[in-house]
Order: C-alpha cells, then structure tokens, then sequence
C-alpha cells in the first residue's frame, strides 16, 4: 500500500476514534447550518494557554476488566481498563459492575478510586440501595479522568479486535447504550456538566514533520461505533460560505461533550447527597483489601490497576493536552490537521492526536513536553481563513 493510502487509512480511523459521528452514511440529521448563527474563531494564540495536562490511557487489548475475583473473604468486582473511552462508558460499565456485586445483596459496598469509573460505580450502588464508601488516593482535580478531552468517544481504544471474547462487541454495545442514555440525563444542568456541541471535519490540514515510525505500525483496534449508528447524530457537509475555516471540505456534527469539572462535580454532590463517604486512602497490593470492612468491593483504580493488580495487560497510552482560557462565545470543535481542538465552557482543549491510534503507544512518560504543546497550537492556528 502506497503511503498516501496508508496516510487516508490512518486519518480516517483516528478521524472516527476523535469524531466518532464523522462520515456515516444516512442521519438523524444535523440542524441545517443556515439555521446556526456564524461561528465566532477560537482565539489559538500561545498567550491563551492557561496549563498543559498529561494522562495515561489505561488501555487492555481484551477490553476493559469487568469481573469478580475473590479474595480472602472479600468479593471484588473489578472494573478498570477503559483505554480511551472511560468517561463514554462510565455509566454502562458501572451498571454492568454493580449487577456483579449485588449478587450478594451486600447492605455496605466499597469502591476503590474516585475517577470517572469509581463515581459513576458508586452512583450506580448508591441507586442499587447500597450503602457506598469511596476509598481512593487522589479525587478530583486530580485523578487520571479529570485530564480526559472531554468528548462521547465510547470506541476509542477501547480493546484489539484480535483479542476481545466472542460476545465483546454485544456487552460494549449495551454499555454504550445505558451509558448514552445516562449522560442524556445530565444535559441542560446548572453549570452543563454535559451538553451538545458542533463538531467540525476541517480537511486539508496535512500534518507537518516527518512521519514517525508509529505511524507505519499495523494498529488493530476494534472500532464499534457503526453498532450505535441510530443513536448518534451523523455529519454533512457544510457549505463553504457558512463556515470560517480554509477548507472548502468542511463536515459538521454534533458531538456529546462532558465539561469535565462540571460533571465531576456534580457527581461528587450526587454522591454526598445520597449518603456516599470518601475515605482517603492508599492499598499497595490487592490483598490490601482484606483489611475493609465492607465484603463487597468495587476496583475502579484506571491505570493503577497495573500496579495494584498486578495486572501487565494494562498499557498506557500518553495523551497531551493544552489548555487554552473558555470562550463564552465558541463552544464547538474541530480536528484539523491532527489537532483536535474542543471548546469546552472549563476551557478550550487542543489536543495533538498523532498520525494514528498508535500514538502514545505504551508511553507512561507523564512528564509535559512543552514543545509539542507549543507546536500543537502552531499546526491548529492555521484552521481560520486569513
Ligand atoms: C488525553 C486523554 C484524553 C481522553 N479523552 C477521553 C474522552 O474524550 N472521552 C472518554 O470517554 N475518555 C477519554 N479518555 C479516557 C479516560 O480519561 C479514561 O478512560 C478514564 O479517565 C479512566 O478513569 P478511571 O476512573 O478508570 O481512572 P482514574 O481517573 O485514573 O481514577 C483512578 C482512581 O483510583 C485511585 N487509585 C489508583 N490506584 C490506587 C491505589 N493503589 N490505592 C488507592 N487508590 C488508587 C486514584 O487515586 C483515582 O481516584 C482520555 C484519556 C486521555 C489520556
């Protein structure tokens, strides 16, 4: 294969894993974009960025981990490994992981982590009619989940089609499913912990620099979006005079977006509300668990689940992220160029997202690289005419 097609190939499988409504094929259409007020350029310039944030993707090629294990007297249902899309499927995996642990009826549940996947978990005990007790080292602002893009992505490496179970692709879709209509129920909140965005497929931006050698390594990950096709709004093109950017091949969609301090805070209130505790804490090995009082309890610890359960099957995928000031006037997005660019309302995210989806490819460097943040913002400033 030639490397323009390797080039196409690779674009459009990353173009789907960042823009999961981009190119399908027959809508629930887009609003018709003379009935949408002009877009107002986001302001790309080095003296808007505010922070640059790191975070590992705790990725597993079977998918994540959603199973009991028993240990001494304890009975853990582990719930970790959700590569790219954590936050998508928050809701559906902790629904799945809750039906696990009340199989015992337990009155007292403990979930272990307060990212994304142990508040969603938590919520969903608490809602089960169990008592819930977070035990976790860090909660937010600074767990792994609150460095995530922000975006409905429930597909992004989420496992190797080569290496998921038989029915993956059936449990995915349900999680997905239960997840989407979760999320649904947080938009149009105080403060949008979730709401709809425009997202614009800006074409014509190649990448610059010389290709890495990432890029040419054959990347086996399952894609499933096209099982929630119904669902999901799907892209058209945008005419070239309703529109800002220098392209003349412009799609829009709209794109579920978590505003990621909103949601976790409003989780966080869910959860207090209902009764839940936060304990801080600290375990080094699984057996570690031994010591809670609760029979019943919750792994939700991400990318510490490699430590914690010694488990090697968890790579991580490194993702930078540059923060730019919120714009009250731009809440949309693009990708362009290999950049994603994502107004959120606690800031604009722009996010360099590789040749393909091997970027960052067991990578557990957390260190920011500031001149890659820099030339993130240089590659993406050239989106807008003039
Ligand atoms: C750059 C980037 C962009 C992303 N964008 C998106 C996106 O747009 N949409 C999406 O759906 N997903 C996205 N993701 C993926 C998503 O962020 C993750 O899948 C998700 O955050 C994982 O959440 P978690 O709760 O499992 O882990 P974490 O957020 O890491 O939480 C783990 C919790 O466990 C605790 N813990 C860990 N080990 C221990 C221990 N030994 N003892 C006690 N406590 C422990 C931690 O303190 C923390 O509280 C992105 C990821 C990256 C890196």
């Amino acid at each position: 294969m030639d490397r323009r097609k390797l080039m196409l190939l690779g674009a459009g499988a990353l173009t789907a894993s960042v823009l999961p409504g981009i190119g399908r094929a027959q809508a629930p259409a887009a609003p018709s974009p003379s009935s949408t007020p002009p877009l107002v350029p986001i302001r790309l310039s080095p003296d808007q960025v505010f922070r640059t944030t790191v975070c590992l993707r705790p990725f597993r090629g079977k998918g994540p981990r959603i199973e009991t294990e028993t240990v001494g007297r304890k009975q853990v249902v582990h719930n970790y490994g959700h590569g790219g899309s954590g936050w998508s499927l928050s809701w559906g995996s902790a629904e799945y992981a809750v039906r696990l642990a009340m199989q015992s009826s337990p009155r007292k549940i403990a979930v272990v982590g307060a990212g994304a996947l142990g508040l969603t978990a938590a919520l969903m005990a608490q809602r089960a009619g169990a008592q819930v007790t977070i035990y976790a080292r860090e909660r937010f602002p600074f767990v792994r989940s609150a460095f995530a893009t922000g975006s409905w992505t429930p597909s992004s490496r989420v496992a190797m089609a080569a290496e998921v179970a038989p029915d993956f692709a059936d449990r995915w879709e349900t999680m997905a499913r239960y997840a989407w209509s979760m999320h649904q129920s947080y938009v149009g909140l105080a403060g949008n912990p979730v709401e709809w965005m425009d997202q614009y497929l800006v074409r014509g931006g190649g990448r610059p620099g010389p290709r890495p050698a990432y890029a040419d390594i054959k990347a086996d990950f399952i894609h499933l979006d096209g099982r929630i096709n119904d669902i999901v709004p799907h892209s058209q093109p945008v005419p070239n005079d309703a529109h800002p950017f220098a392209s003349e091949n412009v799609q829009r969609t709209n794109m579920l977006t978590f505003n990621v301090a909103s949601l976790a805070h409003q989780l966080t209130e869910d959860f207090l509300e209902a009764g839940g505790r936060f304990v801080p804490a600290q375990f080094h090995s699984l057996s570690d668990f031994t010591r809670l009082k609760e029979k019943v309890i919750i792994n939700c610890t991400g990318y510490g689940a490699r430590a914690l359960c010694k488990d090697e099957s968890i790579v991580p995928v490194r993702g930078q992220i540059v923060w730019l000031a919120p714009q009250a006037d731009a809440h949309y997005g693009f990708y362009y160029g290999g950049v994603s660019v994502l107004g959120r309302r606690d800031g604009v995210v722009v996010q360099d997202v590789g040749w393909n989806e091997m970027f960052g490819w067991n990578d557990d460097n957390e260190t920011i690289d500031p001149v890659a943040a820099r030339e993130s913002i240089e590659n993406v400033a050239r989106v807008y005419r003039g």
